[in-house]
């Protein structure tokens, strides 16, 4: 992702300040503020200081090779033995899967099952920590997902000035995503020749 105004390009290792503190305010952020202590497991932003110097009381570097239940147990030594009050626990399937199989595989399937199985151990941490009764547990995911079909391809080069974009190609896994438009180009009509300059 690029930004104009930053004239600077953003990626899921990008842990800067300035692209973090953009207004909002990250839960663990509040809970700082009401004198509470908060920890993330690889949540987005979790990373960054923001909001004039917050960071989580406890934040660790992303690196997918954590085991879902080793976070898990992580998690619940927060809570019963660093006084941690709000935890944001980040798992990256069935995203991925989605990402590389599509809506309605056999494989996300597979990953929606496996998850199921590990909000089950999830809970059954819980409850032999004594934390279930205390902890309010919130599942929650940051997009969804649908099927698209081949005949519906749209081909941008055709509708895009080629020239007025940064580059077409940048995409996550599997899908067209965003297209960075140069600093002296707008976007002004749909139809034939989406970008003309100002
Ligand atoms: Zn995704």
């Amino acid at each position: 992702m690029y930004d104009p105004i930053l004239n600077d390009t953003f990626d899921m290792d990008t842990h800067d300040t300035e692209w973090w503190d953009n207004g909002g305010e990250p839960m663990w952020v509040t809970v700082s503020k009401q004198g509470g202590r908060s920890a993330t497991y690889f949540w987005a932003g979790g990373e960054a200081e923001t909001n004039g110097g917050y960071r989580p009381d406890i934040w660790i570097p992303y690196n997918e090779s954590h085991s879902y239940t080793a976070r898990i147990d992580t998690v619940v030594k927060w809570f019963t033995e660093e006084n941690i009050d709000f935890v944001a626990l980040y798992f990256d399937e069935p995203d991925g899967a989605g990402h590389d199989y599509g809506h309605g595989s056999d494989e996300i399937d597979d990953m929606v099952k496996d998850l199921d199985i590990l909000v089950g151990y999830l809970i059954d941490s819980f409850k032999s920590a004594g934390l279930y009764d205390i902890v309010d547990i919130i599942v929650t995911a940051d997009h969804g997902m649908t099927d698209i079909f081949a005949a519906q391809k749209i081909y941008l080069e055709d509708y895009v000035l080629r020239s007025g974009v940064r580059d077409i190609g940048g995409q996550v896994r599997g899908r067209l995503s965003r297209i960075p438009v140069r600093n002296t180009w707008i976007c002004i009509r749909f139809g034939k020749n989406l970008l003309e300059p100002i």
